[in-house]
């Protein structure tokens, strides 16, 4: 049986779809060894995999509030802590790796050190990626490219003398894009239905479009006789009081069950009996009893109501989530948010709701996403690269 090593960022919507893939390779009879951080230690221990903590090694923890605004933004610094953090790991993590001997590493595709340090060590590799696929067509469905390889120009110099830092402690890159893209030579997971990934067919025989990675529903609901709206924001955004509001007094004494998931916002005060506050909810089970879903587009969250074939009401709040809402709009599944009062979200509700084409597109990707097993399918493609 095989040992394999998985490497995550500490983001709950990158780490979340893996989890059911590890089981799945625990329960085939493989060791697993997932290095992330303390915040996902317990999900991670929850699966039978041994964890393994990065917290220490991260430049990321310590940066100050404003350098923390650039990552992201300024690719030249993102570049930096990136590189920052393989070579605080290149040590430990090769020790490691020398005494595990593991037959694979998967990688998510924004952990690029787990990437770097399976090709330094001639290690077999799967990419593992949360969001759409990317190259240069999907691109242009995605999001804007040209802005992004603007900055890419602008940051060179930069980032070329941090390649130069890597390839001195023996790392084989040729360039940014070699670390931060995959290409049709890299075997990749990706979490989606090939149905619902722009541009599918230019992507290689390597990539595994497996589906959404869906969570047994823990506790079931009950359908209402009325509409029911599901609105959540995600886990990462901050704090959304002002819509939040605005949903409620949508909402008011209007024929629907609202069910919002707010995170750490306190709605306390004139919740009216129809809308149900909770900081957390079982997003499976309210989402198999869901009319509509107004979301904020994370990929994980859009690919779930696309599972259950709930439209949606689009309201991304990142360029990644812009890219996530664009193609469900044009696949027809949802319809975005312009203006966040209350009279605009609830006519956009009403829209969603009337027109039949929102519930049959996403009745459409609901099909498609029902033929997949994400655990097993992403089990198989690792098991694949183990044996070759
Ligand atoms: N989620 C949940 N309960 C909630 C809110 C969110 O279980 O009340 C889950 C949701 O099912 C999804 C993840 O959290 O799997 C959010 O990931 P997504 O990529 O949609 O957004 P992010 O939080 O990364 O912005």
């Amino acid at each position: 049986m095989g040992k394999i090593v998985f490497f995550c960022i500490p983001a709950h919507g990158h780490t979340n779809p893996t989890l059911g893939v590890v089981r799945e390779l625990i329960s085939r009879g493989h060791q697993v060894f997932y290095y992330s951080y303390q915040p996902m230690r317990e999900k991670i221990q929850a699966t039978g995999a041994k964890f393994l903590p990065c917290d220490a090694y991260d430049p990321q923890t310590h940066l100050t509030p404003e350098d923390g605004e650039r990552v992201g933004k300024d690719l030249a610094f993102s570049t930096q802590l990136l590189v920052d953090m393989t070579l605080a790991l290149d040590d430990a993590v090769l020790r490691d790796m020398q005494a595990l001997k593991p037959d694979v590493i998967v990688a998510d595709s924004m952990a690029v050190w787990g990437k770097l340090i399976a090709r330094k060590l001639n290690i077999p590799f799967v990419s593992s990626t949360t969001t759409f696929a990317f190259n240069r067509y999907s691109s242009k469905v995605i999001g804007s490219s040209g802005g992004s390889l603007l900055s890419l120009l602008r940051a060179m110099p930069g980032i070329n003398r941090n390649l130069k830092r890597l390839r001195a402690r023996g790392y084989r890159v040729k360039s940014v894009l070699d670390i931060i893209a995959n290409d049709n030579t890299t075997d990749t997971i990706v979490y989606t239905a090939r149905e619902f990934q722009p541009c599918a067919e230019t992507f290689s025989e390597r990539y595994a479009f497996v589906g959404a990675s869906i969570r047994p529903v823990a506790s079931p609901m009950e359908r209402a006789e009325v509409p029911t709206v599901y609105i959540s924001m995600g886990t990462v955004l901050g704090s959304r009081e002002g819509f939040y509001r605005a949903c409620v007094e949508a909402f008011r004494d209007r024929p629907y069950r609202v069910i919002l998931s707010t995170g750490e916002t306190d709605l306390s005060g004139s919740v009216p009996p129809n809308v149900q506050v909770f900081s957390r909810v079982d997003q499976m089970a309210v989402l198999a009893v869901s009319d509509v879903f107004i979301t904020h587009c994370g990929m994980n969250s859009v690919n779930e109501a696309l599972y259950f074939g709930v439209p949606m009401v689009l309201l991304p709040q990142t360029p990644e989530q812009g890219g996530v809402a664009n193609r469900t709009a044009q696949v027809g599944a949802g319809l975005r948010l312009d203006k966040t009062d209350p009279a605009s979200i609830y006519a956009a509700v009403e829209q969603v709701l009337q027109e039949p084409s929102y519930r049959r597109a996403a009745r459409a990707m609901s099909k498609a996403f029902r033929t997949h097993h994400a655990a097993a399918e992403g089990a198989d493609k690792i098991a694949s690269v183990m044996k070759s």
